[in-house]
């Protein structure tokens, strides 16, 4: 257990985010007593001008013991001010800049009291690769963004290079669509055939709706149509199908939903079509013919392990064999665009698991995969059920990362997007790779926020850009899907609020 005591509240939030990294799973309370671990102790001076930190525990600092010459310059100048002083001068009302001193030198704290570095180092956003993003377009050199990712947040050498190398990729990749002008359909279809053990989605098992998808549909298809009527004129770039798994709706049900998208949408302008096939045990030859019929370019199917041992334990229904099955068999139909998804950090898997599943996976050879690191969310039954789950070992290093990256440039895929999730095992990252010419741009345009994203069904958000301003704003639908069938014209009448702003 460790604390926060602050006089001000204003950079809790950073404060706690950060102290989560270095502390992953410990509880975190709001005040200071003998049996805590240590407690991040913050004054905010009453003119606001200074702000003292410092880390309290037992034992006293052992800050000179740190090997600094193994510290990198940035990091060993503020060791140094730390020494000197608990007080930061601060101008408390430029939040940006007040907010990177408060980290940095927090960071130094933790990493004395826990002898560890964090490959990201103070950033605990789920965006880093928008900074880079954001520097080069405004006319900064490579070196410009590597020296101010160091300077500002102590990023990791890799994973700075990680970042300007997917920011550079992203920005050709993007240079081919008028996002400005265009946006991207999102078709949320909220089932699977089970629920995963670390699934935050909206999800619910399809078992659950048969005979009944109909009601969804009605609701659907009148959101639809409202969007298709509010965009008329407007150029579709990209589509997508998440959910949960849109598989796991029957052959007639998927036909059903896409014959309606076809006749709604004017699809001439449409660059990719992705649907989240996802979870193998809910693909069929029938299904894959359905969405091959009507020019789906992009399918997933995601194995996440190819360990099989794992899969029963995260509560997927499918085997390795499985999955195998129906890539093949997709390949057979002429999907040449299989993305697979793989989860690192899974229950009780080491590196040779990692190793296995990776050389499997290579025989199969998708044309994108991405690696995600495990992130155990609040709803997750992972963090619901602690105490059932308490004894299974996770284990996430950057050995299990490194390797990954190595397998996929080895199968001729290179990194395209990179995002970070809170509660991530390792504090490490997600990464998505492609062949050249493969590349989701979906996945570009929502985690680089740009271009609108226009989101249909129980769960989903609607993000709505302006770049000129650099933000956007979102309006959520609920996610109970008897909610959302119930309440639909009350979804509808949120986006019409949203959108009749532009
Ligand atoms: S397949 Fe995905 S959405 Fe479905 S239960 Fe598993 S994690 Fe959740």
């Amino acid at each position: 257990m460790v604390g926060i005591v602050l006089n001000d509240n204003a950079y809790e939030q950073d404060i706690r985010e950060l102290l989560m990294a270095f502390c992953p799973g410990e509880e975190i309370v709001h005040e200071a007593h003998p049996s805590l671990r240590f407690c991040v102790e913050g004054i905010l001076s009453e003119d606001r001008t200074e702000f003292e930190l410092c880390l309290v525990f037992e034992g006293g600092s052992s800050f000179r013991a740190l090997a600094m010459e193994a510290l990198e310059p940035e990091i060993q100048a503020e060791c140094r001010a730390a020494w000197e002083s608990n007080v930061l001068k601060v101008n408390y009302e430029d939040r940006f800049e007040t907010k990177n001193q408060i980290k940095r030198r927090l960071y130094v704290l933790l990493m004395e009291q826990t002898g560890k570095t964090l490959p990201w180092g103070t950033l605990t956003g789920i965006r880093p690769t928008k900074i880079a993003m954001t520097k080069l377009a405004e006319g900064d050199t490579p070196e410009q963004v590597f020296h101010y990712m160091k300077q500002t947040y102590f990023t990791s050498n890799e994973k700075i290079n990680l970042c300007i190398e997917i920011a550079q990729r992203e920005e050709k990749l993007l240079s081919a669509i008028d996002y400005r002008n265009g946006y991207s359909l999102y078709i949320g279809i909220p089932f699977c055939p089970t629920t995963c053990l670390y699934c935050s989605f909206t999800s619910y098992p399809i078992g659950r709706w048969q005979g009944r998808t109909g009601e969804y549909f009605h609701a659907l298809f009148k959101e639809m149509d409202y969007v298709a009527e509010k965009k008329k004129g407007c150029t579709l770039d990209t589509v997508y199908f998440g959910g949960g798994t849109p598989t796991s709706l029957s052959p007639e049900d998927l036909d059903t939903l896409i014959t309606k998208l076809k006749n709604t949408f004017d699809f001439s302008t449409v660059q990719e079509f992705t649907v989240e096939a996802g979870r193998p045990d809910s693909i069929t030859r029938e299904k894959l013919e359905v969405l091959k019929k009507h020019g789906v370019t992009r399918i997933s199917i995601n194995p996440q392990t190819m360990k099989q041992e794992t899969l029963k334990i995260i509560g997927r229904r499918h085997t390795v064999e499985d999955v195998k099955d129906r890539f093949h068999m997709a390949r057979e139909l002429g999907f040449d665009n299989i993305n697979m998804d793989l989860i690192i950090g899974l229950p009780e898997e080491d590196l040779d698991d990692v190793r296995s599943t990776m050389e499997q996976v290579k025989e199969l050879g998708p044309d994108s995969l991405t690696v995600h690191s495990l992130a155990i969310k609040r709803a997750a039954r992972l963090n619901t059920m602690k105490e059932v789950y308490k004894d299974l070992k996770i284990t996430n290093t950057q050995e299990m990362i490194d390797l990954t990256a190595e397998y996929a440039r080895d199968m001729g895929l290179e990194p395209y997007y990179l995002y970070r999730q809170k509660n991530m095992a390792g504090n490490f990252e997600n990464v998505g790779y492609a062949k050249p010419g493969k590349a989701c741009l979906y996945n570009i345009l929502i985690m680089e926020e740009k271009g609108d994203i226009l989101a249909c069904g129980a769960g989903t958000t609607t993000k709505i850009t302006y770049p000129d301003e650099n933000r956007l704003e979102r309006v959520e639908n609920v996610k109970d899907v008897e909610q959302y069938i119930s309440r639909i014209n009350e979804m509808i009448e949120r986006k019409e609020k949203l959108l009749s702003k532009r």
